[in-house]
């Protein structure tokens, strides 16, 4: 008898609970990817889509070693999966959970029409510390303020990753057909490494090189000082587990690496809150999570969402983040807040179609972090932040790339402008732009918004 692996964000052989059970069964285990369509989901960016394609290249090798089959297919789910175990004529379904409320939902409509036909259904978990609803307030009720859901968090027990897992007898590992990549993915593929291999060695070099000095350098954008695990988390690559076991191990060998450590888990403990919030709320990329946001007037403005979309907003290291993003399906932590804060509060663009153009144009792309964090920056989330906390992008820039070589390496434009105003231009003399211009062959725009009139303008209309 059969089993069937439904695959999502989990693509990874180790410490992933739904392939384990699998082959703990005799007889074959066949394993799915399924692209979905089905209208209630949220499909893919197109950046993901590239990623996805590459870990799924990946992971169908390593699968192969153990004896499973990996087949791709784009469709509905809720067709394509009742179709696979009919072929595979499998009795058991395994797969990981997700969290958004339409997948759970879809999933749970498969799983009831699959337990119909007589198959049995379980479903695990593969991508978080601890399930959603096992973490609550002491009157029961979900968290809304990240410090005290932390505090809660580091008390529970945490589930050791799986150990070894059972193989069977190798096969040959399948083609996968994904058609024709973009002429776009250039970037993305010479910028990463794709894969669970890749992840684990993302993981390993992070804590060897970089994690005693995370606490300073994670906010300087130029430092390459973060663990860049997000792509790898958001597919399930590595999963959190891992990373937990891993920094504590490394904590327990060597003290002195606590409280970097601490840190850099205080940072994945974001990630388990912002899931703890798609869990619990109402499809939080569409509604603000406090509704008197939705009632705000947003200026409807083309011109200036393309002019942020493709870098030419005329304020550097905005500019300089939405080029890294375009070019590599990534953008720093620090320079995601600054571009955001420019587009819903300087620009009063609905943090909506902030949220859009980063779900397609990032390889991390997480139906968690990423509405979640715009509306942190928006002001519309969890947790009342303060609504006159709008970020001055020339200050932060200065503070965070005191140098500038952030700016100057994804505006080249700017390359020959003195540090002093490297992160606002335009007060420069013109005659510093226009040497520096003629240099790069091409003029840096002149800002498409005044920061301190458009500051206030926000105050007025958030205050209201
Ligand atoms: P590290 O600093 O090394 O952190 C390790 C891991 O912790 C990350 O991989 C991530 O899983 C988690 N993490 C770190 N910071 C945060 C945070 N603020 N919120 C939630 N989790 C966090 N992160 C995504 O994974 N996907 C997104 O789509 C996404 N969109 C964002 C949009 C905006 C507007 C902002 C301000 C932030 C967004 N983030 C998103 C959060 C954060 O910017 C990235 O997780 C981080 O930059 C990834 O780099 P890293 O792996 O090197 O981070």
């Amino acid at each position: 008898s059969s089993t069937l692996v439904w695959l999502r964000n989990d693509l990874r052989i180790a410490d992933n609970p739904a392939l384990a059970a699998a082959l703990r069964h005799e007889g074959p285990v066949h394993a799915v990817y399924v692209l979905e369509t089905d209208r209630e989901l949220r499909g893919l960016g197109g950046a993901a889509k590239v990623w996805l394609h590459e870990s799924l290249a990946a992971l169908s090798g390593a699968l192969a070693e153990r004896g499973v089959r990996l087949s791709f297919r784009e469709g509905e789910s809720g067709k394509i999966i009742p179709e696979m175990v009919r072929e595979t004529k499998a009795e058991r379904v395994y797969w990981n959970r997700r969290y958004d409320p339409a997948g759970r939902t879809h999933d749970a409509a498969i799983k009831t029409a699959l337990r119909a036909d007589g198959a049995e259904v379980a479903s695990f978990n593969a991508s978080l510390l601890v399930e959603p609803w096992d973490i609550a307030t002491k009157q029961g009720t979900p968290y809304g303020v990240f410090t005290p859901f932390w505090t809660a968090l580091r008390e529970k027990p945490i589930p050791d990753p799986i150990g070894r897992i059972e193989k069977h007898e190798a096969i040959s590992a399948p083609a996968l057909d994904f058609g024709k990549r973009p002429a776009w993915a250039g970037g993305i593929l010479e910028r990463w490494a794709i894969g669970e291999d890749a992840a684990k060695r993302v993981l390993s070099d992070f804590l060897d090189d970089l994690l005693a000095d995370y606490p300073n350098d994670r906010d300087l954008p130029r430092k390459d000082g973060t663990s860049r695990m997000s792509p790898h988390l958001r597919f399930g690559e590595i999963g959190p587990r891992q990373i937990w076991f891993a920094v504590r191990h490394l904590i327990d060998s060597k003290p002195s690496m606590a409280s970097a450590g601490e840190k850099f888990l205080s940072e994945v403990a974001w990630r388990e809150f912002s899931y703890h919030l798609l869990y619990h709320r109402d499809d939080i990329a569409r509604h603000s999570m406090q509704e008197r946001f939705d009632e705000i007037e947003w200026r409807s403005d083309s011109k200036a969402l393309k002019a942020w979309q493709k870098g030419q907003t005329g304020i550097p290291i905005v500019d300089a983040g939405m080029r890294q993003l375009w070019q590599t399906g990534w953008m720093h932590n620090r320079v995601r807040m600054l571009t955001a804060s420019l587009l819903t509060k300087n620009l009063l663009i609905d943090w909506r179609k902030g949220e859009n153009w980063f779900w397609d144009t990032l390889v991390d792309a997480d139906p968690a972090n990423n509405p979640a964090s715009w509306q942190w920056v928006a002001g519309s989330g969890a947790d009342a932040a303060p609504y006159f906390r709008i970020f001055n992008p020339v200050t932060q820039g200065e503070k965070f790339d005191p140098h500038g070589d952030y700016v100057r390496q994804w505006v080249p434009e700017l390359s020959d402008v003195p540090d002093k105003w490297v992160h606002k231009p335009w007060a420069a003399d013109p005659e510093i732009l226009n040497k520096a211009s003629l240099k790069s062959g091409t003029a840096y725009p002149a800002p498409i918004v005044d920061l301190k009139a458009s500051r206030e303008r926000a105050l007025s209309v958030l205050k209201r």
